[in-house]
């Protein structure tokens, strides 16, 4: 009696569709990573960052290292405004901002978002 359907701790595998227990981190059967199997609905709204809030926000706010800490930069967000009276922060959240709005959405989360 082979049981196809998962039980409450349980879940598919994201790669061998095996059901392994939702806390595996790796699957025992094809040994491949799970990431975050119980927020896999929420995978967007959690992780992804919207581009354009991000360029807004440092074209805008960019001498404050808002668009940082937006993006779970805070160590950097820090360093911003510990240097907002220079205006150096200012000119590079601006380019920053317009990077973040002429990149490709994958590029974006790939290089600019904090995971
Ligand atoms: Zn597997």
């Amino acid at each position: 009696m082979a049981s196809a359907e998962p039980a409450a701790d349980e879940c598919f595998c994201k790669s061998c569709g095996e059901i392994i227990k939702k806390e595996a981190e790796i699957c025992p059967k094809c040994g491949v990573r799970q990431k975050s199997a119980s927020s896999q609905r929420q995978k967007f709204a959690s992780s992804q960052k919207d581009r354009m809030t991000a360029g807004i926000l440092g074209i805008l706010l960019g001498s404050l290292g808002i668009h940082k800490f937006y993006l779970g930069k805070n160590a950097l967000g820090i360093i911003y405004l510990c240097f907002c009276w220079t205006g150096i922060p200012t000119i590079v959240g601006f380019v920053e901002g317009i990077i973040y709005l002429f990149a490709s959405d994958e590029e974006f989360q790939k290089k600019y978002v904090e995971k």
